[in-house]
């Protein structure tokens, strides 16, 4: 494991999965959520088809087991043929030929190499956009994992507001969600669309507000926490560094 894992792992603990524990509830068939924290009022009325994005989500197979997982929100908003979702530990070449050959793939992933995804959009263009979902140290295993992943041209987004997400622990305020993520990209690709993102982050909102109402608590950004002096956790400077370069 490179220390860059090691740490990420050390992030992980940070995070509350904490979903209500009520009485035997009713799921609701649409939303799949709870009918008590149901969410199908603020879901687009009819799921988005996208005009110039496939969005592709390689997620990481743990985030099944986390009830508030933002993908499944996503999943609610787009249509099937604008979103695929894969849940596998490999997402090798040979699996998704079309994805890793096309030159207009873009991989959602802030390394040092990623440009920001405004600046390479060109009008009535088709692009793939893949976003890895899962803990930061998932989505960084998974990554360290696949050269043909490391491969893919790499973007990045502005992020221009706090994050919606503030039940599940963000390494920096600059980050966000994978739904929040991938509907900062769709502002990029999507011009003609332009309440796709609240459209998108409404849910999310929705839900987030609903759990603080059930006792789920806030959590600050990681490096929030290290400036202000709040964390008991020595963090290097190297690690502390490494948490910077994700602020673009
Ligand atoms: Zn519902």
């Amino acid at each position: 494991m490179s220390d860059n894992e090691t740490f990420l792992s050390e992030l992980d603990d940070g995070l509350s999965e904490k979903d209500w524990n009520g009485p035997k509830r009713t799921i609701c068939a649409r939303c799949e959520r709870p009918e008590l924290v149901c969410l199908c009022s603020h879901l687009p009325p009819v799921p988005i088809h996208l005009d110039h994005t496939s969005v592709v989500v390689f997620q990481h197979p743990n985030e099944i087991k986390r009830p508030l997982g933002t993908v499944q929100l996503l999943s609610k908003c787009l249509d099937p043929s604008s979103l695929t979702v894969v849940r596998a530990r490999q997402f090798p070449r040979k699996h998704y030929p079309h994805i890793y050959s096309d030159p207009n793939t873009y991989l959602l992933f802030p390394n040092s190499n990623a440009v920001l995804l405004d600046d390479v959009i060109k009008e009535s263009e088709h692009y793939t956009i893949i976003a890895l979902d899962g803990t930061w140290n998932e989505a960084m295993g998974i990554y360290h994992r696949h050269s043909e992943l490391q491969e893919l041209k790499t973007c990045y987004v502005k992020i221009d507001q706090k994050s919606e997400f503030v039940i599940r622990t963000q390494p920096t305020k600059e980050t966000a969600s994978t739904l929040e993520t991938v509907a900062y990209a769709l502002r990029c690709t999507e011009t003609g669309k332009p309440t796709l993102f609240d459209d998108i982050v409404r849910p999310l909102k929705r839900m987030v507000e609903l759990q603080l109402g059930l006792g789920a608590v806030v959590h600050e950004a990681k490096l929030s926490l290290i400036e202000n002096g709040q964390t008991r956790r020595p963090y290097s400077k190297k690690h502390e560094r490494w948490l910077m370069t994700l602020q673009h």
